[in-house]
């Protein structure tokens, strides 16, 4: 079985949530999901999911690109339920310029995800050296942290592994553009990568440019079996036992 490790099934584009949740609750080969929210809203409904369903678990946190007013302590308060696993997503976006603010929230949470003792998601879009940057100078994960959708970069992934920090791989590494990414997956260690379907977005080949679901995790993993040369059951092995040693609270 598999675990999605990062995707967001109370997400604003999914106007059918529940039909989403009983696909995942029916299907034998998912053993469990991690839905991360992207705000306050988002975080406490992708609580409120997890409380009901045993398969799902919950990260929590504010994305860069959801920054406005949202209330840490809150945050912090919501993050003590037993079953979130990590504080994201969280990082830096350059698609927006208030990259100041975007620090803030960023390096506040990563004081929080120490604090509670858990590790953290990542989302660093073209903004992976600023992230090591702010690791290096200010306050680094204590326990832990993945670059979610790894933006493919070898001198990052050597930074990365040095830390014993995580890459994820989602649907892009199937596309026909993902020289890049193959030469990482490559490169990085087996005991350092998840995988992830981050859906509804991303949908992977052969299913590009529809909605995005949890049972198209199996695409990537075939994808990196064929990269690293192992066959499925050691894949599943290998991306479980990675994702439970990171997320230390999943059962
Ligand atoms: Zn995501």
């Amino acid at each position: 079985m598999a675990i999605d490790s990062h995707m967001h099934i109370n997400s604003m584009v999914l106007n059918d949530e529940k039909k989403y949740i009983d696909l995942i609750n029916q299907n034998s080969d998912i053993e469990s999901v991690i839905n991360v929210g992207l705000n306050l809203k988002t975080s406490q409904e992708s609580i409120d999911i997890s409380q009901s369903h045993s398969k799902f678990y919950s990260s929590i946190g504010v994305h860069p690109l959801y920054i406005d007013s949202q209330n840490l302590e809150e945050l912090y308060e919501l993050a003590r339920h037993p079953k979130v696993v990590a504080i994201g997503e969280i990082g830096l976006d350059n698609t927006n310029s208030n990259l100041e603010e975007q620090r803030k929230y960023f390096l506040k949470q990563i004081i929080i995800a120490n604090e509670l003792h858990l590790p953290i998601i990542i989302h660093s879009n073209n903004s992976n050296k600023v992230v090591i940057d702010i690791f290096k100078r200010y306050e680094h994960p204590q326990y832990g942290c993945v670059f979610h959708c790894f933006q493919p970069d070898l001198e990052d992934l050597k930074y990365l592994e040095s830390m014993g920090y995580y890459i994820s791989f989602a649907g892009r590494i199937t596309y026909k553009t993902a020289k890049k990414s193959i030469e990482v997956a490559r490169m990085v260690p087996n005991e350092l990568f998840l995988v992830e379907t981050d859906s509804p977005y991303i949908a992977p080949e052969p299913l590009r440019g529809t909605i995005n679901e949890t049972a198209n995790i199996k695409y990537i993993m075939e994808k990196l079996m064929e990269i690293k040369d192992v066959d499925y059951q050691e894949m599943e092995k290998i991306t479980t036992e990675n994702t439970k040693r990171l997320f230390k609270k999943m059962l």
